[in-house]
């Protein structure tokens, strides 16, 4: 893994995010409390300026430091989601250099922290499918949106959405779009 590229990558999604705050956030105003938006775009934004005061310089110290940052400054589930994600990711770092491994510890700190499983119209939507398409050679950004729009049909069972019950069905899950973001911004940073 180069740390060129993974910094690269985090940069795109901090801007990615930022473009897209209000439509993250109206996208969490129809099926839970309409701030994902500002809380990712908050949390990136953190996590940009700490790489530029700390400019950690290996793949397992760029995870840890984006890692803590979000878990500190993110108010929301997704920042301690996203932040154990990423922790979990600098573990796997240390002693791997396989994308599909390090992105799967990724996903095993999301699922320790939120304990959801696939279907529960959260961002493991995202991420699970995501990782089987890498490890597949078939992970396209095209295929990425395919995967955040399966999220739409999907009752949602874990998270604030939950409360909705079948009045979740129909939208798209925030969390699952702002890490389809995640992705295709690695896709276009060419981390690999
Ligand atoms: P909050 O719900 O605290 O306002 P956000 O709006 O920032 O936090 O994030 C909501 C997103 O977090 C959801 O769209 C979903 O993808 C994700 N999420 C919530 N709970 C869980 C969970 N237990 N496991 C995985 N992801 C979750
Ligand atoms: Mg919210
Ligand atoms: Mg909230």
């Amino acid at each position: 893994m180069d740390a060129t590229a993974i910094k690269k990558w985090l940069e795109l999604f901090t801007v990615k995010v930022n473009e897209e705050k209000a439509y993250l956030s109206d996208l969490d105003g129809a099926i839970g409390d309409g701030d994902h938006g500002m809380n990712m775009a908050r949390g990136t934004t953190e996590m940009q300026a700490a790489m530029e005061a700390k400019n950690p310089e290996t793949p397992a110290d760029i995870f840890k430091l984006a890692g803590m940052t979000l878990v500190s400054k993110v108010g929301g589930a997704s920042g301690p989601l996203y932040g154990s994600a990423f922790i979990g990711m600098a573990k796997a770092a240390k002693d791997s250099d396989d994308l599909v491994e390090i992105l799967k510890a990724g996903l095993d700190g999301i699922q320790k922290r939120g304990k959801a499983e696939i279907g529960e119209k959260t961002m493991v939507d995202t991420w699970a499918p995501v990782i089987a398409s890498l490890e597949n050679g078939d992970l396209t950004t095209e295929k990425v949106e395919e995967i955040v729009e399966a999220t739409k049909p999907i009752l949602a069972t874990k998270g604030r959405a939950s409360y909705l019950g079948e009045r979740s069905v129909g939208h798209l899950d925030p969390g699952a779009v702002s890490s389809g973001y995640l992705f295709t911004t690695m896709i276009e940073a060419g981390v690999n």
